[in-house]
């Protein structure tokens, strides 16, 4: 819970009429009556036990209880500050500033572009020769540091992809680290990388994969697992959304974005 969330919280209490000092971020007596004030009147909403909560905690579950009134999904109230809580107060916050919720990011379409001709997948196999053959590597080296996902003390030198993504995936990386910073990118773990060429077939599946033609990427994969959805799937966060923008403006495809399993996985080809 930041300084901006205890704003949030103070606006809606001030709509509430509960709250008549300042919209200053910190959570002092007053913000902390009104809290109670508001809990109290919602008190059948609230689990046993919320009486006797720390001051945060009840903070935060007024806040739940602000975004169940605005109908914004937080799950049930439980004065925990998880990632739910974390974007329902975000999306409460641009409610009150705008006066209309955000577009929901799971309702945006993805982008369906494809400037570098990218093939399908059936084409492969025609255009590009089985993989049986190991295909022409590219390393591109990554402009912020790398980690092994399965060994984090490992950095690799680069990615090596098929050379004919190659000028794309540089110019994506580089958009990437432009846009959200080497610090950023470690804190959201897009330094695990989890690998591109691989000469394998489909998990689960006879046909080749696209890690085959050393076409795909897998991005932090202990927390995209492969049949995980955009429930669980660290990926499929909203603070993810230019990162995948940067990718679909190449023509790359997310699984995760287009059919919502394997959120690790982005490949330079059409599905
Ligand atoms: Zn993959």
């Amino acid at each position: 819970m930041n300084k901006t969330s205890v704003r949030t919280l103070q606006q809606f209490l001030a709509d509430q009429d509960a709250y008549h000092a300042s919209i200053d971020g910190v959570r002092g007596p007053m913000t902390l009556a009104a809290v109670n004030a508001t809990l109290q009147r919602h008190a059948s909403q609230l689990p046993d036990g919320a009486d006797g909560w720390s001051d945060r905690r009840r903070a935060v579950a007024c806040l739940q209880v602000a975004c169940q009134q605005n109908t914004i999904e937080v799950g049930p109230i439980d004065g925990l500050w998880g990632p739910q809580t974390e974007h329902a107060v975000e999306v409460l916050d641009t409610l009150q500033k705008t006066g209309s919720k955000p577009t929901p990011w799971r309702d945006q379409p993805t982008l369906e572009t494809n400037p570098n001709g990218w093939y399908r997948e059936a084409e492969l196999e025609q255009a590009l020769g089985s993989p049986t053959r190991k295909p022409p590597l590219t390393v591109v080296p990554c402009p912020w540091r790398l980690a092994l996902a399965w060994d984090l003390g490992t950095s690799p030198s680069g990615i090596g992809c098929h050379e004919q993504v190659a000028d794309s995936l540089a110019r994506i990386l580089e958009r990437v680290h432009d846009h959200y910073g080497p610090q950023r990118l470690r804190e959201l773990g897009l330094h695990r990388y989890g690998g591109c060429y691989n000469k394998r077939r489909k998990r689960g599946g006879t046909r080749w994969s696209t890690h085959a033609w050393g076409l795909a990427i897998d991005w932090d994969p202990s927390h995209n697992k492969l049949r995980w959805g955009r429930d669980r799937a660290r990926l499929a966060r909203p603070e993810y959304d230019t990162w995948w923008r940067l990718w679909e403006e190449e023509g790359w495809v997310s699984l995760g974005r287009t059919r919502n399993f394997d959120w690790m996985h982005v490949q330079a080809v059409k599905l």
